[in-house]
């Protein structure tokens, strides 16, 4: 299993601040007293968020959390835009190789918009399970042989990935429409890395 902290060296030597923790609650702890009271959060499409209950926290400590998957279906879009212009953002990653590169598949493309320009921190919560060895082709092969099928269960897609191998051609209905790969952190953004010595999300 790679070490969250060697991975936590590389990713300052790119230039994006990183924290490793022990703990999912350890790293919840550590996002309510870094940000600053009172200001909105969006949420990215991320079941990391949802298995550390990371919504309820921030209501509970006076945040307003705005998350497209949980507002009506009829609201989504609108929420969805909202949360480009929020001041915090919390997401995941899919992969995140030894050496920093950490990267994301979507089918809308809301949360690597907003990762890459929007809201002016981003807060990036990596469990160790994201990580990978080897490079960015390594990663790749975790996004789509890992965590699309995953996704593609828990959401009930008809792609091949749900039940074998990825097939592109026979892949109707892709959630993998784009792959976005963090190399450095954006320019006026701060990103902080937040990595977790448990399995978290896919
Ligand atoms: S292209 Fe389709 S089958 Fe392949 S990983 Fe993406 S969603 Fe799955």
């Amino acid at each position: 299993m790679p070490d969250i902290h060697a991975a936590a060296e590389a990713l300052r030597a790119r230039g994006f601040e990183a924290h490793c923790f022990d703990t999912a609650a350890q790293a919840a702890a550590y996002l309510l007293e870094d940000m600053p009271a009172g200001q909105t959060v969006a949420i990215g499409g991320c079941m990391t968020a949802r298995e550390m209950n990371l919504d309820a926290q921030l209501r509970e400590a006076g945040h307003a959390v705005l998350w497209h998957w949980d507002v009506p279906h009829a609201e989504r879009h609108a929420v969805l835009h909202e949360a480009m212009n929020a001041p915090l953002y919390v997401t995941s990653v899919n992969a995140m190789t030894t050496d920093g590169l950490m990267l994301n598949i979507d089918g809308t493309g809301n949360r690597v918009a907003a990762m890459c320009y929007g809201p002016e921190t981003v807060y990036i919560l990596v469990g160790r399970n994201k990580l990978v060895e080897g490079g960015y082709q390594q990663a790749v092969r975790r996004v789509k042989q890992v965590a699309c099928p995953q996704n593609a269960r828990r959401l009930s897609l008809d792609t091949p990935c749900a039940n074998g191998p990825c097939d592109v051609s026979a892949c109707k209905k892709p959630m993998c429409n784009v792959i976005v790969s963090l190399e450095h952190p954006l320019t006026g953004h701060r990103i902080c890395v937040m990595l977790i010595d448990e399995d978290l999300g896919y």
